[in-house]
């Protein structure tokens, strides 16, 4: 058992932090919160090894939601295009690469170095067609010791020649990783991810749906981002009452833990259905902006009772950081509040337990220092904007808004500390100045 101490900031609900001077959180052998206090005694284990983080801040670590790996060389490139033709000109070739699996290794290295960095712990991600290259992905995972939900995508249809598997190829290796990444328990597991209905014909999303059923694994898709995506899965799935109602009719929407990207058009029927099911949202604010595709009703979404987390959305989106998405989020809930004066715009606490308990329920008990939570956390070095006497909430909030991961100086994953080799990102292709700017992140 393990104590540790400092100005403890999480979030319970979405109306408002939990703050604790110089607190103490208890964490169990196998990674789960005992307890927060104001002392080590009032969590009965006054002979736990005490941590103590002095003046810095610890907060849950960050969730990405909604994220595609092999877009990282993309990132903040190529944004002069709407989603449909973004991902025949800009994505679609670049995915095709990964076919080469040297390619793939430093890419996905670089891709899962900078998610340590920015203190997202979990997420939930897309690799590509190819079984090989998505198996190295969770590989890379399991080695840095980050949680993750890392799918395979099932594409068979209305993509570049060569990103395109057939139905039996898609199983086979689903059933591969499957079968490899099986331990109970584990933090890096597969999802299955039909990429979304354009690209997935009626025999891959019956696939998709079986495998899902029969493995009981989670799945992860796209739902309603466009307007002239939505028009045409209308046309592709004539028989279904919405583009929701095409995943449900194949086993997608729910009957297992079920994560739909973006949902900027989802409304009526199609709410109402991802609410029966459980469906959980992940809001990608900057790829929405990006791709002009729309804001995303998030207000309309959390008083329907809807379970909704952030995503970066790489390389729709152009920034890693789950703490900018949080402001981004904010960002444009205000201007969709000009539009619709009946849905206030999120505050603070809600986009901070979006990206984290909110979204953390995905994953289990994450996302929280709540007792039975897994101990995902970040200690914050705020010193250098803390140049006056502000709050504990003022501090965390000029950190979302104004910090970045050089103030990040310990990470957690399920109550270990995470300590990625300083030879990572030099393994990665970067010059000697890269590491040695790592081994001073991580001294
Ligand atoms: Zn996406």
């Amino acid at each position: 058992m393990k104590v540790y101490k400092g100005h403890i900031l999480y979030t319970k609900d979405p109306g408002r932090f939990e703050v604790l001077e110089n607190g103490c959180v208890a964490v169990e052998a196998d990674g789960r919160v005992i307890g927060v206090a104001d002392c080590p005694a009032a969590l009965d284990c006054a002979d736990a090894e005490v941590i103590d983080f002095g003046d810095r801040l610890l907060i849950p670590a960050m969730i990405d939601l909604h994220v595609h790996a092999p877009q990282y060389r993309n990132l903040g490139i190529a944004m002069d295009l709407e989603l449909l033709p973004w991902l025949q000109n800009y994505t679609f070739p670049e995915e095709m690469k990964y076919a080469d699996l040297a390619y793939a290794g430093r890419m996905y290295r670089r891709f899962v170095y900078d998610l340590w960095r920015v203190g997202t712990m979990r997420s939930c991600v897309f690799a590509t067609i190819h079984t090989a290259g998505t198996r190295l992905l969770m590989q890379l995972f399991q080695e840095a010791g980050l949680g993750a939900l890392v799918g395979k995508v099932g594409m068979d249809r209305n993509s570049c020649d060569g990103l395109t598997e057939p139905v039996e190829e898609m199983v086979k290796g689903y059933e591969a990783l499957i079968a490899e990444f099986n331990a109970p328990d584990a933090r890096v597991r597969p999802i299955i991810t039909p990429r979304f209905i354009p690209s997935c014909t009626p025999e891959m999303l019956r696939a998709c749906g079986e495998l899902a059923a029969r493995y009981q694994m989670p799945v992860q898709s796209h739902l309603s981002e466009n307007k002239d995506e939505v028009a045409w899965v209308r046309e592709l799935e004539k028989e279904s009452s919405c583009y929701g109602d095409a995943y449900d009719r194949y086993g997608l929407f729910g009957q297992t833990p079920t994560v739909m990207a973006h949902c900027v058009y989802t409304k009526g029927k199609e709410l109402k259905l991802m609410k029966r099911r459980g469906v959980m949202v992940a809001h990608c604010p900057t790829s929405n902006l990006n791709l002009s595709t729309g804001i995303a009703p998030v207000r309309h979404f959390l008083d329907e009772g809807l379970c909704v987390g952030l995503g970066s959305d790489i390389s729709g989106g152009h920034d890693l950081s789950i703490f900018r998405a949080m402001v981004y989020a904010i960002q444009v809930s205000k201007a969709n509040c000009q539009q619709h004066p009946k849905w206030p715009f999120l505050t603070l606490p809600e986009a901070f337990w979006m990206a984290t308990k909110s979204a953390g329920r995905f994953f289990g008990q994450v996302g929280s220092f709540e007792p039975g939570y897994e101990f995902d956390a970040l200690v914050i070095d705020d010193s250098d904007l803390n140049h006056d006497r502000y709050s504990l909430l003022e501090r965390l909030e000029r950190y979302i808004y104004l910090g970045d991961d050089r103030q990040i100086v310990h990470r957690f994953c399920r109550g270990k500390e995470i300590l990625l080799p300083a030879t990572w990102p030099a393994a990665a292709g970067t010059s000697a100045a890269g590491a040695s700017v790592s081994a001073a992140i991580l001294g």
